[in-house]
């Protein structure tokens, strides 16, 4: 695979979606500033094994008759991030903290990050995203899988 054509192949799809996206930067794990629309991505993390968590509860939401690559599903969650934070209050935004602070001292299963408000709300929007524009993601996960 070769990286840098991955990123202009994702970097595209973004722009497809909202021309705001900053370029997407490359980091241990995917994140992102979501008021910036600045994404980071990772070729080699956790969440992009097929037996993480976070992609077998994806999975599950998503349906069997939706076959999506990991690397593009971590990506439109981390859209569905940008696409939706307004949505959540400052309220929900502290609890938020609050937990993910706990789970990274080991205090809360792992299992409740995906749980959290935020967190659902981006896959949501990442499920519903694929749902509705399959045929443009089945485009670009053949583009990236021949790079
Ligand atoms: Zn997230």
């Amino acid at each position: 695979m070769n990286k840098e054509k991955v990123l202009e192949i994702a970097n595209s799809l973004l722009l497809e979606i909202n021309d705001d996206y900053e370029e997407i930067e490359v980091d241990t794990c995917f994140y992102t500033y979501p008021v910036l629309k600045s994404i980071f991505v990772s070729f080699d993390c956790e969440e992009l094994e097929e037996g993480s968590e976070f992609i077998v509860d994806f999975r599950n939401r998503l349906g069997k008759e939706f076959n999506v690559s990991t690397f593009l599903i971590s990506l439109l969650h981390e859209c569905g991030h940008c696409e939706t934070w307004f949505k959540t209050t400052r309220k929900q935004e502290r609890y938020n903290q609050k937990i993910k602070r706990w789970i990274e001292k080991g205090k809360r299963s792992t299992l409740d990050y995906f749980k959290l408000a935020d967190e659902r709300r981006a896959t949501n929007w990442a499920i519903y995203f694929i749902r509705n524009n399959y045929e443009l993601i089945k485009i670009y996960d053949k583009k990236i899988k021949e790079s």
